[in-house]
């Protein structure tokens, strides 16, 4: 843990071994912060909050830009530290570190140019608002986005002078902790930012803690609903990044290699852990066979392995437990006989038996209401079911419970556009994805969460604006 510039090697919530989920061994035993660690952790951002909040907005963005190329300069290193806690494949770690770098480069672009409103309000009076930072900032956050879903939460907390108690997963804590020292480096002062490594127990402390102005939370329904408990004991605002069960809509007209390459995006890279990957694949019944077969051949050509090994694209899943949670789908799925597994489905054996892998899975003629339609797996499986005609495609997708994120493949802009503006997602993506740049707000809707991350939308969720009224001359002043 480090908080301030102290480096906790111990923490009174106890250790934990971190397991390395391409071998199942574990690496290193990671200290778990308790009621000292948290009360410490809050303090020294309070106390650096001082500072902070009147630091100048271009020494901000000075210091921000400053830890974005850190970051590059350590791309080395760094890519290998995301390796080793969640197993995503090099290639991977990679792409998430220059995102992590843009984040803090774009956020600091807006450091110093965060102004208010002039507002009319009749004469006599001025009146104008000041957009200013909450104070300490909560930011609870999963294991599976590496660097770059750090950076997309903080560099925006930083840029608008706030300072943050940082909790990453207990599966995956290391990033967290060297972007930490990297920023000490960089010449941030110690505890604008500090991170608190701990399991649910460090995190319902922090939600708790009476000093946190606001919490950001991105993870997992389930969560979500202690976090906003724990916020409702002092009426403390929360952001919320939850999970997605994202439709990939392919209509007759689309370019079917393009769609079967985005479809195949959600098993690569991150194996299918990712909150916006399109897993639920909505193909229009006239084209099916075709994307089918298309599909089919990129899985067999997928590179399942060592995260290591340059050419790897898919590594394990995160834990045991998340190995045996999707194969348990899988094999209900199965003993129901309710869909047709086109590929996968097994644990992988061999060399790769120790670790937590499984094999890229395809599924189609699944039901709308089965458990592979509508379930979250975060897993590397794929379900497609079929649709006749536009409106049947709009009412599969929009029937979920999650909201983050669609697909659309068509030839034909306008229905493109027409779906884009019905679909109950806040992220649609046409014909293609480019990676998720920093100027576009990211978040939920629905059970997916709410608040932003990214573009203005992301400064905006983590400052308040408070409104200035002076009076101007000695006249009571009348309104407009
Ligand atoms: P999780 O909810 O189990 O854990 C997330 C974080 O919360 C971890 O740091 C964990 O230690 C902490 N935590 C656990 N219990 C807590 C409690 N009671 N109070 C406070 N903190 C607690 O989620 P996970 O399994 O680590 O991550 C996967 C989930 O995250 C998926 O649902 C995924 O879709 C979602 N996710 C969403 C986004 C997004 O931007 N929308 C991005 C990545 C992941």
């Amino acid at each position: 843990m480090l908080i301030g510039r102290q480096r906790h090697e111990q923490g009174s919530g106890g250790a934990r071994e971190h397991i390395y989920a391409a071998t199942g061994g574990a690496t290193c035993s990671v200290p778990l912060a308790g009621a000292a660690e948290i009360e410490a952790a809050v303090e020294a951002a309070h106390q650096a909050g001082a500072l902070w909040r009147h630091q100048a907005g271009a020494e901000r963005a000075r210091l921000l830009h400053a830890l974005g190329e850190a970051l590059l300069a350590h791309g080395e290193e760094l890519a290998l530290v995301q390796t080793m806690e969640s197993a995503v494949p090099s290639m991977f770690a990679r792409t998430f570190l220059t995102s992590a770098a843009q984040h803090f480069f774009y956020n600091a672009g807006w450091a110093d140019k965060l102004d208010g409103e002039l507002l009319p309000v009749g004469p006599g009076a001025l009146d104008y608002t000041r957009a200013e930072p909450y104070g300490v900032l909560a930011s609870i956050v999963p294991w599976n986005g590496g660097l770059a879903a750090l950076a997309q939460v903080l560099a925006p907390m930083l840029a608008t002078g706030n300072t943050v108690v940082l909790k990453p997963s207990e599966l995956a804590p290391f990033s967290a902790q060297r972007l930490v020292e990297l920023a000490l480096e960089a010449g941030l002062p110690a505890g604008v930012v500090n991170v608190v490594t701990g399991t649910a127990e460090a995190g319902r402390l922090l939600v708790r803690h009476p000093g946190v102005a606001k919490i950001h939370f991105t993870g997992s329904r389930a969560t979500a609903r202690d976090v906003l408990a724990g916020a409702a004991e002092h009426i403390v605002p929360v952001c919320l990044e939850l999970g997605g069960k994202s439709a990939l809509l392919v209509c007759a007209d689309a370019d079917l290699m393009a769609a079967a390459q985005q479809a195949l995006a959600a098993i690569v890279g991150l194996c299918g852990q990712g909150c916006a990957l399109p897993t639920r694949v909505l193909v229009a019944r006239d084209v099916q066979a075709r994307f089918l077969v298309l599909l089919k051949g990129l899985l067999r050509r997928v590179q399942v392995g060592d995260p290591l090994a340059p050419s790897t694209q898919v590594g394990p899943l995160i834990s045991a437990d998340a190995c045996a949670r999707v194969l348990g789908v899988i094999e209900r799925a199965q003993q129901r006989g309710e869909a047709t597994l086109l590929s996968g489905g097994q644990r992988l054996t061999g060399e790769l038996a120790e670790g937590f892998f499984i094999a890229p899975t395809l599924f189609s003629d699944v039901p709308e209401d089965s458990e592979l339609a509508r379930e979250e797996l975060f897993g590397p499986v794929l379900s497609v079911l079929g649709f006749d005609d536009e409106s049947e495609a709009l009412r599969l997708a929009n029937d979920s419970p999650y909201g983050l994120a669609a697909y659309v493949f068509s030839a034909d802009l306008r229905r493109a556009q027409r779906l884009a503006a019905a679909l109950e997602v806040g992220s649609v993506w046409i014909n293609g994805q480019a990676a998720l740049a920093p100027a576009m707000p990211f978040g939920g809707c629905k059970q997916s969460g709410y608040g932003r991350l990214g573009g203005r939308a992301g400064l905006r969720e983590f400052t308040r604006p408070k409104n200035v009224w002076l009076a101007l001359d000695d006249s009571p002043p009348r309104s407009s």
